[in-house]
């Protein structure tokens, strides 16, 4: 099928698009890159602005995480893509492959540390344990008296709205159209519903993020509220990103609120202070007592962080499922249509992942991975088809 566009007219101007992306955040732009480096001719929409979702409000760690088989296969996928693209990228674009440090508060988390190390060992992923005086030579900010820490040195750190504004840039020199301020309402077989026309094509990705769910309401995903807050400059105060064992818990709970520490180094000497996660639908208001815990939990950590202003604090809608992994493939009951969303707290991380998956499933190409756990069609069991 070629693509169409049918506006009041009735006319049908010269076919342009095969490839309709819906979303220009991190997943959205990703995509696009990818699906037009493999030729496809690739329109983006987006509703608002470039990166002016969940993409602008989180962090920019990219970070190994082995939550389950699944979830350690995409974010290995997805640091190796980012360790290649990264050096390359614009200096704005802030990539930093300054590693994570995973805090051990005491003997039981020193435990916790080992046994990631040695999974990390069995799938050839580089990460040291420290011991206290180590962690405290590397970052001297530390309270006295942790047990340890494991430093993973291919993490990194990016800039991440202007991460997707360089894929985007990229999409866009290989031919792609970006249109901003571009709202979806509907989509059905191998087409796209705005309010003042109707496309067609080939292949319709839906990367909405937390909304989704509002184009393709069987989707099972929700927004996940975080808080983040940031300080002036303070050169050299954090050098790696700085995550508490806990970290792992609390991004694995699905219940009630907590915060974890988890605080990064900003290009521009800033840091970036995190993190907290509760469910309360799309109430975005900044609640100064889980702003509070957030910093306190925080400055148990690293002391003088209590001592520092917090120049803003905002929150953001992280796009969660129950299963904690993302919906990249297919959605067999709309024709033509293929889902990227339902990345949670590891969008940015797994943004290249998901595209190069997205990219070969569309192109009927293998994959790198098994890509059956992030299959959408896991959900339709108990989903009305849309
Ligand atoms: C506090 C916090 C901290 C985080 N920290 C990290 C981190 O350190 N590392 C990491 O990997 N991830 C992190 N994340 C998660 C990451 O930010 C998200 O997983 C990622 O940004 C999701 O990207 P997305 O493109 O799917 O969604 P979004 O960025 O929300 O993009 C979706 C886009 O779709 C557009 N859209 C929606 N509906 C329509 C429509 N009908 N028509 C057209 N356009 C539409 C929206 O306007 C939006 O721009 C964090 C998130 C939060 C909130």
């Amino acid at each position: 099928m070629t693509a169409a566009a049918t506006g009041a007219t009735g006319v049908s101007p010269i076919a342009q698009w095969d490839t309709i992306v819906i979303g220009a955040g991190i997943i959205g732009a990703a995509c696009a890159r990818a699906l037009a480096a493999d030729g496809r001719r690739v329109l983006v929409l987006e509703a608002r602005s470039v990166a002016s979702g969940a993409t602008s409000a989180g962090m920019g760690h990219l970070v190994t995480m082995d939550d389950s088989p699944a979830q350690l296969a995409l974010t290995t996928l997805s640091l190796t893509l980012w360790r290649e693209l990264g050096p390359t990228l614009p200096a704005a674009v802030e990539y930093d492959p300054c590693g994570t440090i995973w805090v051990a508060a005491d003997e039981h988390e020193l435990d916790a540390v080992h046994a990631k190390q040695r999974l990390y060992a069995t799938h050839g992923i580089a990460s040291e344990v420290l011991d206290p005086r180590a962690l405290a030579t590397l970052e001297p900010n530390l309270r006295a008296g942790l047990a340890g820490g494991l430093l993973v040195p291919g993490d990194a750190v990016v800039n991440q709205p202007r991460a997707a504004t360089s894929f985007l840039e990229q999409a866009r020199a290989l031919g792609a159209t970006v249109r901003e301020h571009h709202v979806v309402e509907r989509i059905s077989d191998h087409t796209v519903h705005c309010a003042d026309e109707t496309l067609h094509a080939e292949v319709i990705v839906n990367a909405a993020g937390a909304e989704a769910p509002r184009l393709t309401p069987a989707l099972p995903i929700v927004p996940r509220k975080g808080y983040l807050a940031i300080t002036g400059r303070h050169p050299g105060f954090v050098r790696h990103q700085l995550v508490e064992l806990g970290y792992l818990a609390h991004a694995h709970t699905m219940s009630a609120a907590s915060v974890a520490f988890n605080v990064e180094p900003r290009a521009r000497d800033e840091v970036l202070v995190g993190s907290s996660r509760e469910l309360v639908g799309w109430d975005t208001s900044l609640d100064r007592e889980v702003l509070a815990r957030m910093l306190a939990r925080a400055a148990e950590y690293m002391p003088a962080l209590a001592t520092m202003a917090m120049v803003r604090a905002w929150t953001g809608m992280r796009p969660a499922t129950m299963d904690k992994l993302p919906l990249i493939g297919a959605w067999e009951p709309t024709r033509g249509l293929w889902i990227a969303a339902g990345h949670e707290g590891l969008g940015i991380t797994t943004s290249l992942g998901t595209a190069r998956l997205l990219a070969d499933l569309v192109a009927g190409r293998a994959t790198s991975i098994d890509v059956t756990p992030f299959s959408p069609t896991r959900v339709l069991a108990s989903a009305e088809p849309h």
